[in-house]
């Protein structure tokens, strides 16, 4: 599954010490130089993501693309849903955005700029991730999300844990916002770790965010949180997501079917289910009855 994603960084976390920031844990990914003299994203670009005819194939297998001939442009303030079968290279779009790797043909672009071109400090910037694991720390809730973006204030905060649904579960613990984690990191829901990592996303105030929903089943009070989490960190924001729930492909504006590492169908749910395809079938499996 995703799970490669988490143990990307997951392993640089580890080398990096817990709590370095995502922005130097960026900067330790192999093989991926930047350039001698960066080309500027716009100042004012909302987060375009488009990718040019990429053909991808992972260095240990050169010969089976992970991506071919794939092509997506999503426009600034979009919600584009990821959904295929596994191994249809869903989690090789977020890793080529996160530039942990190059095209081998194509070109990636951030607000029109080939990333293989860009500051990677700025792309960074653009760009927020929500992995289905996101590692929480021993510190308290304020450091878990003020990893994030160091330098954000307490009130700063206290707002993306509010659009998050944690304020209240934080406050609930003996010293609130400050209350050392500790073992408890460990004993907190699902959910509640959930909406965590999506508060430290929020905090990064970043146009694009990418979310890879996790797939544990959740009791419904945490389901319904969580989702009204996700609705407001996709607000305003350029979204893609590697969604597994009904309740998200139903919001996106549109769903991109994959296969084989290609676009095989777009569209919305109801056109999709009525088509018959690839999507039809996926969704009668991932979602039951009540995709119908
Ligand atoms: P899932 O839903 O199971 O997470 P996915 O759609 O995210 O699947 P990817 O993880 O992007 O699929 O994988 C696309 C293809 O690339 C698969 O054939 C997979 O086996 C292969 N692959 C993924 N990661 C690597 C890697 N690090 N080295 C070699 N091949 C890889």
């Amino acid at each position: 599954s995703v799970g490669a994603l988490g143990e990307t960084w997951g392993d640089v976390q580890k080398a990096a010490g817990a709590m370095e920031r995502i922005a130097d844990l960026m900067d330790a990914r192999p093989g991926i130089a930047a350039p001698a003299v960066p080309k500027h994203l716009p100042v004012a670009g909302a987060g375009e993501v488009e990718f040019a005819d990429v053909t991808f194939a992972y260095p240990g297998r050169p010969d089976l693309p992970a991506l071919s001939g794939f092509n997506l442009r999503v426009a600034p303030g979009e919600r584009v849903a990821l959904v295929g079968p596994s191994g249809a290279g869903k989690s090789t779009v977020f890793r080529l955005l996160l530039r942990f790797y190059d095209p081998t043909e194509g070109a990636v672009k951030v607000d029109g700029v080939d990333l293989r071109e860009a500051d990677p400090a700025e792309v960074r910037r653009r760009m927020a991730l929500v992995a289905q694991e996101s590692p929480l720390f021993s510190g308290s809730p304020a450091e878990n999300i003020r990893f994030g973006r160091e330098g954000a204030t307490e009130a700063e905060i206290r707002a993306v844990a509010k659009a998050a649904q944690a304020d209240s579960f934080i406050e609930a613990l003996p010293q609130g916002y400050d209350t050392p984690l500790g073992e408890r990191a460990r004993s907190l829901s699902g959910g509640q770790r959930q909406r965590l990592a999506i508060a430290r996303a929020l905090v990064r105030e970043a146009p694009i965010l990418l979310l890879d929903e996790a797939t544990s089943a959740l009791d419904a009070e945490n389901e319904r949180l969580v989702q009204q989490a996700l609705d407001q960190a996709m607000d305003g924001h350029t979204t893609l997501v590697i969604a597994h729930r009904l309740a998200t492909v139903l919001k996106a504006d549109r769903i991109v079917v994959m296969e084989d590492g290609r676009v095989v169908e777009q569209g919305s749910h109801t056109e999709l289910v009525a088509k018959g395809g690839l999507y039809a079938r996926l969704a009668a499996l991932q979602f039951g009855d009540a995709a119908a």
